[in-house]
């Protein structure tokens, strides 16, 4: 690497995500050994307006690899989209001989740095959620986790399912977006998967399935339902009253963001990390790195912050003829 930058800064911001650690890990690893100092800000973009700011060594990262959370903390600052705020915090980082900022988190993490990389700060932003919302990337750090950890989950659900012959809809995490509910829907044999991208019927996916799967013998069911979608209560109440079978819901909630990173969250979030620090060493700011088709790719972050992804329909549909 040709060495542009003397010392660089890394943060984790927005809602937490397992293998933000191994970004962390990856980023500090990486910028030192092409000859930078790494320092370690705390709590997001609070740490850099306070000046939480310390020096990492390649042992602050020790022992982190299997750890969920995130060793930096992570916060909302709602100030940061304040001028006055961004060039106290573009101060800050002079006063500390920053250069350049690693900022892991997601879209709100990235607006961020794109604000403080148009000031003439360069950021790169690696992406880090459980929701897999981050449009210019295919997979984001943490998202398999999470998809795993349902599926554990919902798999003892379906012990309980089982035994007592009922339906338990489980409402999973995603904010707005349906990408866990669709994927670990697909991976636990959900009989309906409801997402915010697809409107829903309940005549037709709910108790229309229910009945068709009755008619062949199954007796339990288990529905995924997405946050973004709401009415949790509702829904298993007409499930209750109409479908002739007992409801229950179960709300996985914290559970879904915490936990070791699969492997496969530890080897993405050890390449982003990487990759950023390659970047901000050649003094490219204002990026994003992400994940194509399982490559690395870069993009301008308002491009990156621009682009949509499109929900997987053919998943989707794949979900609905199988898991009947
Ligand atoms: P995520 O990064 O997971 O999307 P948030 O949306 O909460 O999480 O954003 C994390 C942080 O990024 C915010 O608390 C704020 O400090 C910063 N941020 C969000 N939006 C902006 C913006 N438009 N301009 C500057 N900073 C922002």
């Amino acid at each position: 690497m040709a060495n542009q930058m003397k010392t660089i800064g890394v943060l984790t911001s927005g809602g937490d995500a397992p293998g933000m650690n191994v970004a962390v890990r990856s980023v500090v690893r990486a910028g030192i050994a092409a000859g930078m100092r790494v320092l370690g800000v705390r709590r997001g973009y609070n740490g850099l307006v306070n000046g939480d700011i310390y020096e990492m060594t390649l042992r602050s990262v020790s022992d982190i690899i299997h750890r969920g959370g995130t060793i930096l903390y992570t916060a909302r600052c709602k100030k940061f989209k304040e001028e006055e705020t961004m060039q106290k915090a573009i101060a800050i980082c002079k006063e500390f001989g920053m250069d350049g900022l690693i900022t892991i988190g997601g879209d709100g993490t990235f607006r961020g740095a794109y604000d403080l990389s148009v000031r003439g700060f360069p950021c790169v932003g690696v992406p880090a959620t459980i929701d897999n919302d981050i449009s210019c990337s295919d997979y984001t750090i943490g998202y398999d986790t999470a998809v795993n950890t349902i599926i554990q989950m919902v798999d003892k659900i379906r012990d309980t399912s089982q035994s007592h012959e009922r339906c338990t809809v489980v409402e999973v995490m995603g904010r707005h977006a349906g990408w866990l509910a669709l994927d670990a829907g697909l991976a636990v044999g959900a009989t309906s998967i409801i997402v915010p991208e697809v409107q829903y019927n309940f005549e037709r996916d709910i108790l229309g399935r229910i009945h068709k799967s009755l008619q062949t013998g199954k007796k339990h069911f288990i529905i995924i339902l997405a946050e973004g979608v709401g009415g949790l209560d509702e829904l298993v109440e007409r499930i209750n009253n109409e479908a002739g079978i007992e409801a229950r819901s179960a709300v996985l909630v914290y559970v879904q963001r915490g936990g070791s990173p699969t492997g496969r969250d530890r080897i993405n979030a050890s390449i982003l990390g990487y990759k950023a620090v390659e970047l901000l060493n050649q003094g490219i700011g204002n990026r994003v790195v992400a994940m194509q088709k399982d490559i690395v790719v870069d993009y301008d972050i308002q491009e990156a912050l621009a682009m949509k992804k499109p929900f997987d329909v053919e998943r989707y549909n794949i979900a609905q003829e199988i898991n009947i």
